[in-house]
């Protein structure tokens, strides 16, 4: 029997002369996120995407429905028996195809819905003589329409009739990459992860940055932050990754800059590399881990000073959260045990043991002007390493 996976879409049903380009970015998300899994034939129709694999009997539908619960944009999943459109192949077919389905429960229900106004019966009666049949193969089953323990649905659609029993959640958000592009300042920490994740799911596109520095900071520190890269991609695709050298930037801020300045003043020129990296390639914003009052250089003056050291748009999705909210989301998605390997970043060397919490815009540019750093930014950006991860 030929089988097929409908995924459908969650907010972008609900655009409106635009829809069919999110649509399109969606299909692309898929195609590339199923990939590993052999040919398949991807269309849209009525809110649903169909992923039809070229070659049913040998194709990891359980693998691709786990890959599938990653992708951003779709609502629901469903592996479905695909059928010809008319009672007596579905009457012949319903029972076998859903018996796995049936085999702990005690009652059921079926929905049908009838897109294709053209077939003969009208929903209610289809949901009626499939339901009896199901009945009078499996005697143990009871009817309950509020609280059944599965229902199996019945779709007539346009191209065929569809049957399944029940689908899984999607993971929600919109098509990664139809919200454009940002740049992620990402560390080893557990917070910058999770900000990317969460960004991805409103449909940006990610690059990633990250600011070494060696020897303070190890090979082994980068290739942590590396593999973080790798495991989000499930989720956003594929990241181009740039990591800028900050040694000598850390070095002479330690020299020339106020101790309990440090954090806040190293922050603005990590802001003003990426601005210029992103400027480069056109991306509008960048996002960080940051999240409000966590330590001293996310207090809301703090943040002020951050913020005004570049010219694009900043966002910091977990602002409003505390520790415990994003650990939770950072284990769910896979990032957690990688972030607490113990590796130095560069944002712990140098530390200062009091840093100013309420730094002024004012103080933190006349201390700016104490050395040139513009011919230090110049060298990091050059010496800037580039490379794609793919996952
Ligand atoms: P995280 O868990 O993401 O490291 P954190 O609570 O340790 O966050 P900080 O070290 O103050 O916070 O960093 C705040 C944000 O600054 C990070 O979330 C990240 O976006 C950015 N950041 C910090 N260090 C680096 C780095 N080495 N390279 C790129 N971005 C960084
Ligand atoms: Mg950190």
């Amino acid at each position: 029997m030929k089988e097929i996976i409908l995924a459908k879409n969650g907010e972008i049903a609900l655009k409106g002369l635009n829809r069919r380009k999110f649509e399109e970015v969606l299909m692309r998300n898929i195609k590339w996120r199923l990939r590993e899994f052999g040919p398949v034939k991807i269309t849209c129709m009525q809110s649903t995407i169909y992923i039809a694999p070229e070659d049913c009997d040998f194709y990891d539908f359980d693998g691709a429905i786990a890959a599938l619960r990653n992708v951003f944009g779709i609502a629901s999943i469903s592996r479905a028996a695909v059928l010809e459109k008319n009672m007596d192949d579905i009457l012949s077919h319903v029972c076998d195809y859903v018996e796995n389905d049936l085999f702990d429960a005690r009652s059921f229900k079926v929905e049908a819905k009838r897109s294709d106004k053209s077939f003969p019966l009208k929903s209610p009666e289809i949901a009626a003589e499939v339901g009896g049949k199901i009945l009078s193969r499996f005697h143990r089953l009871k009817v309950d329409v509020h609280n059944p323990d599965v229902t199996v649905m019945v779709e007539i659609r346009d191209k065929g009739a569809y049957i399944h029993a029940g689908s899984i959640p999607g993971p929600g958000g919109m098509p990664v990459s139809s919200s454009g592009e940002a740049m992620i300042l990402i560390s080893g920490g557990i917070d910058s992860p999770v900000a990317a994740y969460m960004m991805a799911k409103r449909g940006l596109a990610l690059s990633a940055i990250h600011f070494q520095s060696p020897p303070y900071t190890s090979e082994r520190a980068l290739e942590k932050v590396v593999s973080l890269c790798e495991e989000l991609t499930p989720y956003t695709g594929r990241i181009p990754f740039y990591c800028v050298p900050f040694t000598e930037l850390q070095e002479a801020l330690k020299e020339h800059c106020p101790e309990e300045l440090f954090t806040v003043m190293m922050r603005r020129l990590m802001m003003k590399i990426a601005t210029r990296i992103a400027e480069q390639k056109d991306i509008k914003a960048l996002v960080t881990g940051e999240s409000l009052a966590q330590v001293a250089s996310q207090t809301l003056d703090a943040l002020h000073c951050t913020d005004n050291a570049t010219s694009l748009v900043v966002l910091r999705p977990l602002i409003g959260m505390d520790k415990g909210e994003i650990i939770k989301i950072s284990r769910e998605i896979g990032t957690f045990d990688t972030s607490i390997l113990p590796y130095e970043d560069c944002c712990t060397v140098f530390t200062p043991k009091h840093p100013c919490t309420k730094p002024k815009l004012g103080v933190l540019e006349k201390a700016e002007q104490r050395f040139d750093y513009e011919p230090l930014i110049e060298k990091a950006i050059a010496g800037t390493e580039f490379r794609m991860i793919t996952g």
